[in-house]
Formats: structure tokens, C-alpha cells, sequence
């Protein structure tokens, strides 16, 4: 048994000792020297294969215990010191700074020409050039690289539990003839998990709690430093440095399938597959979209052929729709890339359901085409999901072995589809020129698209195409690339099929956001070319080439601070590196710096100042930040870092800037908080953490001139989860006194301000004259998903202070805002007279948006309430409305203070009645 496997690359003497079968056993001494005398420093493995449970100290997967990453990192090195079948690979680091790996599980030859296997991945993977007989012989030699992870939200337990006993069975089984043909054919890339931080901020909550009233009780706060569950919102955008190391170490592989557990099945099934509902996203390439659906059968059918009832596939509709989910965007990069979700009760508690439990439609077991098999109730523990899982993961390696070479030559065949579907229809490029409104943000969409592996050529001359002139050092995305769907996916508009559950029925909405595009959101020009790039443009088009930072290195931080974010940023992809902006500039001469709010990297550097202590203003004639008192090589450093683009003059403003931020975190792990505070943090603005407890003790003027609410339901905000569903501490919200608090503290001269549903909140507790004109409307009458919607702005405004005149903003919820009788303050935004604002995503019920206002600036006793009907920061994509939050944040004392009322803003109804004069 020992010497069998480890002989699989001498084949002569392995048949040999197999002949032996079990007595080969006894020549353990014996075919060990041998081995090392043959095969030299080759590792001995299979009967010194680690068992988890003696290395972890329980058994993986029983009741009430959860393996943390630690612990099976322990075990993995373990396992890849015992087993020539495995290696560890260092990826980066995660948010809170651990060390994160993956392990290789393969043949030991096959391990030892990985990167030669790498490399036929990557060719198959940028087939442009490569023949198609070439491609036949690369599939032919390569092997399947197939990508499991135990998950990335870190509740979903089973995912990384199971991938550890799922190694140990792959290499403790390498001989079984099954086994075997996996090892030889696939190279398995395997993630203990792939939110590392999670599974221990998960882990040590439930233990902590096990055997407690609040053993089931959710974190009080988010199982990723920022973003929680949004981390699988993350792909496109890589904010989170989560989604940058996955992303990068899929482009070094090139998966040929990308297979990431979830746990949320429907209820009672036991497990949902693919393939997945209507509709599907309209880029998607064929070919992967079909084997997507292959794959998702081969696991149902193994699941039967291992006695595990229940999968079921469809499911929710819009899931193969948003590019934003990490195991749904490769789809995009010709990667069968996909998700399961296995039924999950809470951590590692078992349950018990009986039939009383399922809903009526279920209750009958009533057999399905794709339900065929009928879950009938009984205990569902973690071992029960880990079998599951288990089960699926192996089903995938089994279906990888078995069509090895038809996945890596549709590999080819679906980026082959894609250049040539772009060499004859529209749009055959997107162009972006470098002066913007911000010089800064076409760099950072476009090290974004670099990093995800999307080609980028410069113009090395003006050139005139279609009408247009686009100068010398113009950004062209040529669309005859093989990742050119994602780019499509990524600069369209989204547009929705008029799907619906019946011919008269109701429409199908998406769930999650349903307009994205990046040019509106990050308040960007972008030009598709609508016919064939000519040759004098295909001359002059440079391909963009830097030079790549090695992985290694990124400890050393983020080298380049033009964009912002932060630890590992793009630079180690090479064309990302390539991609500069241009430089920033300073004019005049005095002893105050200027910057305008319409270039985001103001901000930073306004940041930079206020933790620094310099003096701050604001100019309202110019509608800029002023900073006294910085030497000139600080300037200097300033204008190169962050490209910005400054004004010397001496000052006579006497608007100072001096805010003392506070931002609220309720205890319900607010996924909207953490990426505000992700987006503080990455800007380097100065500002504090308030709970429940700072709110009810009050105070707050004297500590703070501005509170901050990301989006959270009024509820939430005032009751927070209920007793007994939490442990004490972290029960209960602001309740009546915090509220109060919260109304003293405005009626004070303090600035609360309140995004998007949180302006409920506002609403009702200090009784504004501000009606939220869709509360209380049916989705049937009312509905936009997370859409972007365009708005006029009240730019002369302080808070508004860089908009353009028209902008679009990201709603999802969101409030419309209606002024009533007895408002004071001043509408800051507001969707058009009549017709749909909608420029992307989803809108039903126009008419609630038309002539009422997505901002407000409530005047209240002597402070101000800032009410946001929409989402400046949301996700981190919106760099358009980045600004008008950190503005909000800076609107205190002198600012509001010293700033006349428009009247013609004055109000809903005063708009509506100029608007009226004016039509008349
Ligand atoms: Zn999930």
C-alpha cells in the first residue's frame, strides 16, 4: 500500500509490487530504499498520510466543532510534507494579514511538470495566433486544472471542513482506480477557503457560543474586515484584497473549471446545481455555458449513484446574470465557472426537519424532472452538507478526467468565438481618452479591466475615427480579444428581458443589482466603435505593456498611490502597470493649495492634511478645498503621488473646514457601513467608530460635528437584533433615548447624514418635512433592483460641490424624496420632470421618481440633516458620487453655516414651479 502509489512514475516495478496486493505491505523497508534510491528525494506517503482528526484533535465535521483556517493549514502542511501528491503554494496575504495558500493535489509527474502544464492552460487561454490543430495537440498533452475552493462565505461552514477531508481522500485513495485516473488527468488547485479571516472570525464566534443560549446566534459583526457577504459581490471592481490575490492566481492558472461551494439551498432540497434559471447573462460565451450545464448534471447524477437524494437545479432567476460574483465572472473569461449551494441549518448545530416543515408545494414529494429524487426530512448535520459536498467536488474531478482534453480545447474554442464574433459586429473597440473630468478615473476602471486579464493598447497618434479625434495616448479595449465578453458586460447598458411567471403574471425582477455599468458609475466617456477599426487606427494602436511588481514583493505595500486601493493594488499584473495617468499639475503661486472636489484623489490629499493637523477651507466661489500652510516638497509629493491638479493663491476665505467625524456601526455586521469605512480607510479620511452604547450616553456634540449612517433600515437602527437572538451586549439598537440623543445632537448645530435607507430613520425620528414618496409602494407598482438613474444636481450647493449638472446615481431600495409643508433646506439632487430616469438596470413606476429629489439638506433647528436617496459608496463602484459623501462628511459649522440658500432649490414644489414658469 505505502510503495504502490508512490510508484506511479515507475511503472515496471509498481505493477510489480501491486502483484503482491496486500502483502506488499511487508516489504514496506524494502521498496522504501529502493524508491529513495530510484526517485531520489521523492516524498513516501500513503500509510503516513495524515488523518485530519488526529492532526486537528476531533473528528472533522461532527457536531458542534469547526476546524479553523489555522488548524487546516496545519494540516495541509502536514499532508504536503507526507505526500508527493501535494504542494503548497503561497497566494498573498488577506485583509487582516494572514498568510494564505492553496495546495496542488496531483500525480507526482504530473506535479513535477506543472508549469509546463501551466503554460499549455495559458496558451489554450490567449489563443490568439494558435492554430487549431496546435490547440488539438495542447489538450491532447494538457491536464485539467480544476479550481475548488471551500468557500467565501465563511457562515456557509461545510465548504472549508469538507475541502480538508476531501484531500485526505484524494490522496489516501490515490491507488483506487478511479483516484487514480483524477490524479493522472487533473491538476486539482485547491483553496482550504478562500475568505481565510472569515473562517476564523466564524469559527471562534460559534465555539465561543456552543452550549450557550446563543449558540445559533449570527455574528455581531461581518466575517470579512470590510464587506461580509459581499465579498462574492467584488469580482469586476477588486476592491477587497480578497478579490485581487483570487483574481490573480486564476489569471496564472487559467482554470479549465472553477467550482466555488455556497450553502443555501432552497429549502427542503438538499443541494442546487446548475444548470442555473433564466435568464442568463447575454454575453455569455456558448460552449461554457453548455458545459456549465454538463457539470451540473454529472453532479446530480453522482449524488444518486451515492444514495444522496434532494439536488435540484434552476433555482433563483438573475443568478448567472451579475459579473460581480467571483464564481460567475470567469464564465466571462471562457472558465466554466460556477457555484453550488448545499442546504445549510446554522454552524456546526444539527437539526431536525420533519414533513410538518416543508412548504405545501414540496410537502406532496411530488417528483421532478430535475428533482428526482425528493429529500424527505430526517437530521441534517455538518457531516450530512460535507457529503454532500464532498460528493460534488468529486463528481467535478471525475467529469474534468473524463473530458480533459474536450475542456481544454473548448477553452480554446470558446476565446476563438469571442475575437472573431468582435472582428465582425459591433462594438469592435471602446475608446477612452485621458483628459477626463478626473484624469485619475479611466486609470482606475482600467487596471481593473487589466488585472482581470482584458488587453489595452494606446494610441502612439492622433488619430480620426468615426468622426471623432481622439489624441495621442487615447486608452483603445480592441473587442477581438478573448475576454472580450467581459468587457461588453462591463461597459453596456443592462437591459431586462420581459420575462414573467405567466403570460399576465408579474415580471421576473432581479434580486441583486441589475444595472452596472461602469462608465456611469465611475463618471467616465466612453466611445464603442461602431464600425471596423480601420487600418491606419490598427497601425497606430500600442498594446500597453509596464512592468509587473513581483507577487512576492506586494508585502512591501502598494507601490503605486495613484489609485486607492490599498496593500496588494494592480501592479503585479503587467499591463495594469503599464496604465499611468497623466501627471498632475500646480499653477499659480500663495500660500494655499486649491484642489478641486471633481478629481477624487482631492480627498486623499485632503485626508492626508487633516491627519497631518494643517489648516483646511473651503472656497463656495470656486467650490474647492484649500489647504494653508504646506511646504512646497509636500506639494511637489502631493501632485506626483496622486495626480491631482492644483491652484497656488493666496486665501481670503473664511469658510474653515473642520470636521470631527463619527460613524455609526450597529451591531447587525452592516455591509454598507464596512465599505464606508473601507472607503475612509482607503482615502484616509480621520473619523471614529460609534456604537449604541455612544449614541445612548450622548454627549456627541462635544466629540463630534458630524455623524455618519450607512444604509440600514429604521429598524435595524433603533432595535438591532432582538433579545435573546444575540448575547446581551450586542442586543438592542439605539432604542428611544439614542434616538433622542440623535435629534439633540442635530437640533445642536450637528450634521447627521443618512444614506439611502437610513433617511427613514431620519425621517421618522426627528419628524422631518420630508415624505419618502415609494414607502409603503408594492414592488409590482414600484421596483428599480440596484439600477443607475441620472439626476440634475444642485452643484452650487457645498454637499454637491464637484457634481456636473446632470451625474447618474446608483440606487438599490432607495428612498424618492418628497418635501412637505414646513421644510427648510435645499433639494441636492433630483430626478427629471417626466420619462424614465433609468440609464441602466431596472425601473418600474416613473412616475413615484419624477420631480422629487434623490438628495436632500434638511435644515433642522441649528443643524443639518443630509438625506441620500441613493448610494454614493455602494460596493465601492460608484467613484461618480464618491465625492457628494465626502463632502457630507465635511459639511459643519463655518461650511453650513456660511452658505446662502438657492431658492430655486428650495424644495420639491419650488422646482416644479420654476420649472413650470419656465415651460409657460
Ligand atoms: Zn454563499
Amino acid at each position: 500500500m505505502l510503495c504502490k502509489s508512490s510508484l506511479t512514475a515507475l511503472s515496471k516495478i509498481s505493477t510489480f509490487l501491486i502483484s503482491f496486493g496486500t502483502r506488499a505491505y511487508s516489504l514496506i523497508p524494502f521498496c522504501s530504499a529502493l524508491l529513495l534510491f530510484l526517485i531520489g528525494t521523492s516524498k513516501i506517503h500513503a500509510q503516513n498520510i495524515p488523518n485530519p482528526n488526529d492532526v486537528i484533535g476531533f473528528e472533522i465535521g461532527s457536531d458542534f466543532h469547526l476546524a479553523t483556517y489555522q488548524q487546516s493549514i496545519t494540516y495541509f502542511k502536514k499532508l504536503a510534507e507526507a505526500s508527493d501528491l501535494v504542494e503548497m503554494r503561497y497566494a498573498g496575504k488577506t485583509s487582516e494579514g494572514r498568510d494564505w495558500n492553496y495546495v496542488l493535489i496531483s500525480s507526482p509527474e504530473n506535479l513535477k511538470k506543472v508549469e509546463h502544464y501551466k503554460s499549455i492552460s495559458q496558451q489554450l487561454a490567449h489563443p490568439q495566433g494558435l492554430s487549431r490543430e496546435m490547440a488539438k495537440q495542447l489538450a491532447e498533452e494538457g491536464k485539467a486544472i480544476v479550481d475548488i475552493s471551500g468557500g467565501l462565505h465563511a457562515s456557509e461552514v461545510a465548504g472549508a471542513q469538507h475541502i480538508i477531508t476531501l484531500a485526505h481522500e484524494l490522496v489516501s485513495k490515490a491507488d483506487e482506480k478511479k483516484f487514480k485516473v483524477i490524479l493522472d488527468n487533473v491538476i486539482l488547485v485547491l483553496w482550504p477557503s478562500l475568505n481565510p479571516d472569515g473562517q476564523d472570525i466564524i469559527a471562534n464566534w460559534y465555539l465561543g457560543n456552543v452550549g450557550t443560549p446563543y449558540e445559533t446566534a449570527p455574528t455581531p459583526w461581518l466575517y470579512q474586515k470590510y464587506v461580509g457577504h459581499d465579498n462574492n459581490r467584488d469580482a469586476y471592481m477588486l476592491n477587497q484584497l480578497e478579490s485581487r490575490v483570487v483574481g490573480r492566481t486564476w489569471r496564472e492558472w487559467e482554470p479549465s473549471i472553477i467550482h466555488v461551494h455556497h450553502q443555501s439551498s432552497p429549502f427542503p432540497t438538499r443541494i442546487w446545481l446548475p444548470p442555473f434559471a433564466e435568464p442568463i447573462a447575454p454575453q455569455t460565451p456558448p460552449i461554457v455555458a453548455r458545459e456549465v450545464n454538463m457539470i451540473g448534471m454529472a453532479i446530480a447524477q453522482e449524488l444518486e449513484t451515492e444514495g444522496l437524494p434532494g439536488a435540484v437545479h434552476m433555482g433563483k432567476g438573475f443568478d448567472a446574470w451579475y459579473p460581480g460574483y467571483i464564481d460567475y465572472m470567469p464564465v466571462m473569461q471562457n472558465i466554466p465557472s460556477f457555484w453550488t449551494e448545499t442546504a445549510l441549518y446554522r454552524f456546526a448545530t444539527p437539526h431536525l426537519y420533519t414533513i410538518r416543515d416543508f412548504p405545501k408545494d414540496r410537502a406532496d414529494l411530488r417528483v421532478e424532472s430535475l428533482y428526482s429524487s425528493p429529500w424527505k426530512g430526517g437530521w441534517w448535520r455538518l457531516k450530512d452538507a460535507m457529503q454532500y459536498m464532498q460528493t460534488a467536488s468529486i463528481a467535478v474531478l471525475d467529469y474534468a478526467s473524463k473530458y480533459k482534453e474536450t475542456l481544454l480545447f473548448n477553452k480554446y474554442q470558446s476565446g476563438i468565438g469571442v475575437i472573431e464574433k468582435y472582428k465582425q459586429e459591433p462594438p469592435y473597440a471602446y475608446f477612452i481618452k485621458q483628459k477626463q473630468r478626473d484624469p485619475v478615473r479611466p486609470v482606475e476602471l482600467l487596471r481593473r479591466l487589466a488585472f482581470n486579464g482584458v488587453k489595452i493598447s494606446q494610441l502612439d497618434k492622433a488619430i480620426l475615427f468615426e468622426g471623432m479625434n481622439y489624441p495621442k495616448g487615447t486608452w483603445v479595449i480592441p473587442m477581438a480579444q478573448e475576454f472580450g465578453e467581459l468587457v461588453r458586460q462591463l461597459m453596456d447598458v443592462q437591459e431586462y428581458p420581459d420575462l414573467r411567471e405567466s403570460p399576465d403574471g408579474p415580471l421576473e425582477q432581479p434580486y441583486d443589482a441589475a444595472g452596472w455599468t461602469l462608465p456611469y458609475q465611475m463618471e467616465l466617456e466612453v466611445i464603442a466603435a461602431m464600425s471596423p477599426l480601420t487600418e491606419a487606427l490598427n497601425e497606430a494602436l500600442i498594446p500597453v505593456k509596464g512592468i509587473a511588481l513581483d507577487a512576492d514583493q506586494e508585502g512591501q505595500g502598494d507601490l503605486s498611490k495613484v489609485d486607492f486601493v490599498g496593500g496588494a493594488g494592480f501592479n503585479t499584473n503587467e499591463v495594469a502597470a503599464g496604465i499611468v495617468p497623466l501627471p498632475g499639475s500646480v499653477k499659480g503661486s500663495g500660500g494655499t493649495l486649491f484642489l478641486n472636489p471633481k478629481e477624487n484623489n482631492t480627498f486623499r490629499v485632503v485626508g492626508e492634511a487633516m491627519n497631518k493637523g494643517l489648516p483646511l477651507l473651503y472656497d463656495s466661489k470656486t467650490q474647492s478645498y484649500g489647504i494653508k500652510n504646506a511646504n512646497r516638497s509636500q506639494i511637489q509629493t502631493w501632485i506626483k503621488e496622486y495626480a491631482v491638479n492644483g491652484l497656488l493663491r493666496s486665501s481670503s476665505s473664511k469658510t474653515k473646514l473642520t470636521s470631527r467625524i463619527a460613524v455609526y456601526d450597529p451591531w447587525t455586521a452592516s455591509m454598507d457601513m464596512g465599505w464606508t469605512r473601507w472607503l475612509l480607510d482607503s482615502f484616509g479620511i480621520p473619523y471614529t467608530i460609534i456604537r449604541n452604547t455612544d449614541v445612548v450616553n450622548g454627549t456627541l456634540n462635544d466629540r463630534f460635528d458630524v455623524i455618519l449612517m450607512a444604509s440600514e433600515g429604521p429598524g435595524v437602527i433603533e432595535n438591532g437584533f432582538q433579545k435573546g437572538m444575540a448575547p446581551p451586549q450586542y442586543a438592542g439598537g439605539l432604542s428611544g433615548k439614542g434616538t433622542r440623543n440623535i435629534e439633540s445632537f442635530v437640533s445642536e448645530g450637528g450634521t447627521l447624514v443618512c444614506l439611502n435607507k437610513s433617511s427613514d430613520f431620519a425621517i421618522n425620528a426627528l419628524h422631518l418635512p420630508v415624505r419618502n414618496n415609494i414607502k409603503d409602494v408594492e414592488r409590482s407598482a414600484f421596483f428599480t433592483g440596484g439600477s443607475i438613474m441620472e439626476v440634475e444636481n444642485n452643484n452650487q450647493h457645498p454637499v454637491m460641490a464637484g457634481m456636473p449638472e446632470k451625474s447618474s446615481v446608483f440606487v438599490f431600495d432607495s428612498p424618492v424624496f418628497q418635501t412637505k409643508e414646513g421644510f427648510k433646506g435645499e433639494v441636492l439632487a433630483r430626478y427629471q420632470e417626466k420619462g424614465s430616469p433609468l440609464l441602466s438596470g431596472y425601473l418600474v413606476g416613473e412616475e413615484y421618481m419624477n420631480n422629487n429629489a434623490a438628495a436632500l439638506d434638511v435644515h433642522y433647528k441649528k443643524g443639518h440633516v443630509v438625506l441620500f436617496g441613493f448610494q454614493p459608496q455602494w460596493r465601492g463602484q460608484p467613484m461618480g458620487t464618491y465625492r457628494s459623501l465626502f463632502n457630507a462628511l465635511f459639511y459643519a459649522n463655518d461650511i453650513p453655516n456660511n452658505h446662502k440658500v438657492n431658492e430655486e432649490w428650495s424644495s420639491t414644489d419650488a422646482i416644479q414651479r420654476v420649472e413650470g414658469e419656465k415651460e409657460e
